[in-house]
């Protein structure tokens, strides 16, 4: 969402009972609930023309999901064909693609529309959408499914503006660039940079990798699923399912480091094995050898990273970027690197992607004013003030450990029974108490403190500027699932408008 408000936008001639923005994992599981409910008169808004979420936008080489396929996909509709136990970005794709066919869900889609801005109509108690087309569109509720990873971050470096050659963020990869002979430099080692390396190392004439800090890494036991697999997942009930809870609970087990890192010793010791087994130079294994706390960050999985970078071609730097000319990057020791392009694997904006958001909840508050001390909602969901809107994977509700598909079914659930308590009190709006959300949120930074994303000794994107936790889910998602699983009626204030148009939600 963009800065535009929504003053001088059309006025809304429609109205829907729910929009939903995104085609994502979340937006798509949100209107997948809705039809299942028999609640048809939804519209979902995306400002591509394709859906897919980040599965469409990120399309990287090497791009794929460091959980297995077998978990990262949705509960209720198993694949039992999976190509490789980790799923790449074509295959997750179709997978959404096929889901969104299944359950006829192209004809709710309304394609290439940007939302620019939302506002909270009191009188109305409905949403007023704005679009970048200047079309307003009316929701009695507004259900956010943008992803918290896609607002591509470029750091501001000295002398950007005079590089004369290509650049471009991993999210936004320019495959009409031939990078084949070409001298390039990759800013950033986070999980995506680590995927496209080793894919790109292969075809440059040179890769100088610049990194600020180096990530915990373990092996990825990928390979391909083999075909007495997919039969005994086809035809043996309950295998895929039982497979499937196997992966879940061993991507679980890692929850308990977080709050104890010296149970995340295993882990370490194996990140630390895969190391030593995959780098022989002494000089370049000190360089990747992290100082702060497994899991601090999110921790890695890659078996192709490491020798990607003995390659003779690719240059490990970690004296930062001091300068970059028209044709070249200056290090910080002041060498100067010949390159052709630049490509950034630096992450996004997380906890500051909603500066620049116009959302206007009741009374006309801005969301940036709600959000003064930092980012903040019930369960990830719901913003005191700001009724009928839920956020999916809003603050608090990432995880570093397991599948992020658990997290956005429990939520979809979440939002469904809000919405049944609204059609049975015959009410038109509802909305978290404020010291709902507050109690929650003094759990969440309690639960966070001593932390290892908080007390790990690094920074990182779950962090807001403050150091505070903004991003991770502190607890496990078992904990996540029990709090979500029965909505508690007193946790929300409902209303109703005099003469509502259109509450038959
Ligand atoms: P990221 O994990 O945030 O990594 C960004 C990288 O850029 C880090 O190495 C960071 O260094 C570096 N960086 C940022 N600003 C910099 C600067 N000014 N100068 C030098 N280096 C800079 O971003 P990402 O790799 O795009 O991944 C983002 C998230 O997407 C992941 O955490 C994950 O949740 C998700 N993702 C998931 C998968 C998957 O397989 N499931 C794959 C890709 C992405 P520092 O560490 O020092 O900050």
């Amino acid at each position: 969402m963009t800065n535009t408000d929504t003053t001088g936008a059309r006025p809304a001639r429609e109205r829907e009972q729910v929009v939903i923005i995104g085609t994502g994992f979340s937006g798509l599981g949100m209107a997948i609930a809705l039809k299942r409910a028999g609640m048809h008169d939804f519209v979902i808004l995306e400002k591509a023309d394709e859906v897919g979420g980040t599965w469409r936008e990120n399309t990287y080489p090497g791009c794929a999901c460091d959980i297995m396929s077998l978990l990262y996909s949705y509960s209720f509709e198993p694949k039992a064909d999976w190509s490789r136990m980790f799923p790449r970005q074509e295959e997750l794709l179709d997978y959404i693609k096929g889901v969104v066919d299944k359950y006829g869900l192209r004809r709710h889609i309304r394609f290439n529309v940007e939302v620019t801005g939302t506002e909270y109509d009191d009188a109305t108690d409905s949403w007023q959408i704005a679009t970048a087309t200047g079309e307003m569109i009316g929701a009695r509720v507004l259900v956010s499914a943008m992803g918290p990873l896609h607002r591509p971050s470029i750091p501001d470096l000295p002398g950007m503006e005079t590089f004369a050659g290509r650049t471009f963020h991993s999210a936004e990869w320019d495959h009409d660039y031939d990078l084949t002979g070409k001298r390039v430099a990759v800013i950033g080692t986070g999980a995506s940079a680590i995927q496209f390396v080793p894919r790109i190392a292969e075809r440059v004439a040179s890769l100088t990798l610049f990194q600020r800090t180096p990530p915990w890494i373990i092996p990825k036991p990928d390979r391909r699923v083999t075909e007495v697999e997919k039969n005994l997942f086809r035809n043996v009930p309950g295998v895929q399912r039982a497979y499937r809870n196997g992966i879940y609970l061993m991507q679980e087990s890692f929850v308990l480091g977080f709050k104890n890192p010296r149970l995340l010793k295993a882990a370490s010791g194996l990140a630390q094995w895969h190391l030593h087994r995959q780098v022989k130079d002494p000089a370049l294994r000190r360089k990747l050898t992290p100082d702060y706390t497994m899991g601090c960050k999110r921790t890695l999985v890659s078996s192709d990273y490491y020798p990607a970078l003995t390659r003779p071609n690719v240059d490990l730097v970690t004296d930062g970027v001091k300068e970059i000319r028209e044709n070249s990057i200056v290090r910080g020791d002041g060498t100067e690197i010949e390159v052709d392009a630049i490509i950034f694997g630096t992450g996004f904006h997380v906890t500051d992607a909603f500066e620049n958001a116009h959302i206007v909840g009741r009374h006309g508050v801005k969301i940036q004013d709600a959000w003064k001390d930092g980012i903040q909602a019930h369960l990830g969901v719901s913003v005191a003030g700001f009724p009928n809107l839920f956020l999916l994977l809003g603050p608090n509700s990432g995880l570093g450990h397991n599948s992020m598909i658990f997290i956005i079914e429990a939520q979809v659930r979440y939002v469904m029974q809000c919405l049944r308590l609204l059609a049975a009190g015959d009410a038109t709006r509802i909305s978290v108490r404020p010291t709902v959300q507050d109690r929650f949120n003094a759990w969440v930074q309690r639960k966070s403190e001593g932390a290892v994303w908080v007390a790990g000794g690094c920074t990182s994107w779950y962090l807001d500027r403050n150091g505070k936790n903004r991003a991770a889910w502190p607890a496990s998602t078992v904990n996540y699932w029990l709090r979500t699983r029965r909505l508690r009626r007193s946790d929300f204030e409902l209303a109703t408008v005099r003469d509502p148009v259109g509450a038959d939600l």
